[in-house]
């Protein structure tokens, strides 16, 4: 495997790894996503640096390239969260089904007909 594929397959996992933990603690899709950019441009370019001993005369390229890279993968890994916190955010909504996010309005026998749950008043 050539230098370059190595470099590659470790700004993908930095990507990766950084984009979880930032999804997972900021709320907000899009503060993550740009959180989540720059701190994978950040210690790609560290871990870079550290392994060649020093910087690349194409340093900026680098760190613009890895930053996008980083937002690119980041925007999907916050797919799956978005989903999540869209249906999380369903669930609360008194409207609907607490187990199931049914919608509830007009219901008046107490029982969701999508999943047979006792509804909660709330
Ligand atoms: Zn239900």
């Amino acid at each position: 495997m050539s230098e370059s594929m190595i470099g590659l397959l470790m700004l993908l996992g930095i990507a990766l790894v950084v984009s979880l933990l930032c999804h997972a603690l900021i709320r907000r899709p899009g503060l993550a996503v740009v959180t989540a950019g720059c701190t994978t441009t950040a210690l790609f370019n560290l871990a870079a640096y550290l392994h060649a001993g020093f910087l690349d005369p194409f340093f900026p390229i680098a760190v613009f390239v890895a930053g996008l890279y980083g937002c690119i993968v980041a925007w999907f890994v916050g797919i799956p969260f978005r989903i999540h916190r869209r249906r999380q955010k369903t669930r609360e909504d008194s409207s609907s089904c607490r187990n199931c996010g049914y919608n509830l309005t007009g219901n008046i026998s107490g029982i969701c007909p999508e999943c047979g749950r006792a509804i909660e008043p709330s």
